[in-house]
């Protein structure tokens, strides 16, 4: 894709745009800036081609919209299609059942995707942004090479762990939400013939007393769509005190409480005692799946928001600025968003990055925070986490 030319700030040069952070928040802002003409170089601090948790993810029509707008193979291409969605007993009977068609897509299928479109020569992997200094002219820009760079918008696409962040708001820390997932993913020809044909076509659900499991069918490793390569991708959510955590899952408490863990591989200890757990408190399907995955991991559930998302010419986007609980689904297409609306304010503003910057927050803002609350709703009514119940106000 090539640069739009018809979009320049006002010296008639093309606005400079460093995106710290190179996944689906960073890509995204990335692709719809060059869309309006801005010159985009990303920096990734990880060295190599970024590899998925394993997991999967809902297709939501943010992102669905942008793969279309952009030129991208829809999503329908790289997905598996789940025709209905349906609630077990713990019996294993179904106690609802409703035809909602969602397409089911690997995280990798859309990184790749994404990361496809985008120039490799302006993706600059493993290299750092260390610390940015900004005037009112321009932002400089610290890598950990060494290199300074000079650009005119500075985006911070760093996931919830972010040190940019730190910097410039000392109290916007994630918070650890009381509750944890054990994801897994295993090939579909593992799971006993009757099992897979019972989830196969299905967004399945096990809602238990403080507890929640889910299973969907996503494309196999590589992204193979043909019946018997594919992948089933579940999770367990349950509660877990904040004094056990650092046992589950390695590290001490202080860790816990004052930083984000993505998630962490399963001890053998931990898995045998959840083996048991398992049988008492999960439908017979469930368990089949956690016997026989190898290796689940095991994500703390955390929770983050910030005040301010604009600070004269740096913003703060996707996890960076606001971390939303799984249940929404929604954390890839708030940073799909973020990015697209990003592009439509500085247009509006005609180059002028510190008015299109505040015009954004206005919106991404409550956005944000709807979603964030609608996440604690949600864990809420299933009797996970420990936040205390809002009201919901639509933005
Ligand atoms: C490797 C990886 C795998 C993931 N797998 C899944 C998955 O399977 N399913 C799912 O639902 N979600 C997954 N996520 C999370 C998901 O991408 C996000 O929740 C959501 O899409 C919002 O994306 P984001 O770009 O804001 O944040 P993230 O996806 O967290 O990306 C932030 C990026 O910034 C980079 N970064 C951090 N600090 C710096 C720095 N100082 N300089 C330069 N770069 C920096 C990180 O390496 C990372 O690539 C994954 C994230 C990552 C990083």
């Amino acid at each position: 894709m090539s640069d739009n030319q018809g979009f320049a700030d006002r010296n008639s040069q093309p606005l400079r745009v460093i995106i710290s952070g190179g996944s689906m928040g960073g890509l995204c802002a990335g692709l719809a800036l060059r869309r309006i003409g801005c010159h985009v170089r990303i920096f990734e601090q990880l060295p190599d081609v970024l590899q998925s948790w394993g997991a999967g993810s809902v297709v939501q029509l943010e992102m669905d919209r942008f793969f279309f707008e952009y030129g991208i193979p829809a999503t329908e291409a790289v997905g598996v299609l789940s025709e209905k969605q349906q609630f077990l007993s713990i019996d294993g009977s179904i106690i609802w059942e409703e035809a909602t068609p969602q397409v089911m897509i690997s995280w990798d299928m859309l990184y790749h995707q994404l990361r496809k479109s985008f120039p490799n020569e302006l993706y600059h992997q493993g290299n750092k942004i260390v610390g940015f200094e900004q005037n009112d002219n321009c932002v400089k820009v610290r890598l950990e090479d060494g290199q300074e760079e000079e650009c005119d918008l500075l985006i911070e696409a760093e996931s919830a762990s972010s040190a940019i962040r730190q910097q410039l708001l000392l109290d916007a820390v994630p918070q650890y939400a009381g509750y944890v997932a054990w994801r897994g993913t295993i090939d579909e020809s593992v799971l006993v013939p009757e099992v897979a044909e019972f989830l196969a076509h299905n967004f399945t659900f096990y809602n238990g007393p403080n507890m929640q499991a889910i299973c969907y069918l996503v494309p196999g490793s590589n992204g193979e769509l043909e019946v018997g390569k594919r992948r089933f991708n579940w999770l367990w959510y349950f509660n877990v005190p904040v004094e056990e955590l650092p046992e589950l899952i390695g590290n001490d408490r202080e860790v816990v409480q004052k930083f984000y863990l993505p998630q962490a591989e399963v001890t053998e200890k931990v898995m045998h005692q959840r083996h048991v757990e398992a049988k008492k408190f999960l439908p017979a399907v469930f368990q089949h799946l956690f016997e026989l995955t190898e290796k689940p991991l095991i994500q703390p559930i955390y929770d983050l928001s910030v005040p301010r998302m604009a600070f004269g010419r740096v913003c703060l986007m996707g996890d960076a600025a606001f971390l939303i609980r799984p249940h929404t689904d929604a954390g890839t297409s708030k940073a799909v968003t973020n990015a697209i609306e990003l592009a439509q304010e500085l247009q509006e503003a005609r180059g002028n990055v510190v008015e299109a910057l505040k015009s954004w927050e206005m919106t991404q803002l409550p956005l944000g925070n709807y979603v964030r609350v609608l996440g604690v709703t949600l864990s809420n009514r299933l009797g996970l986490s420990n936040s205390p119940s809002f009201v919901l106000h639509h933005p």
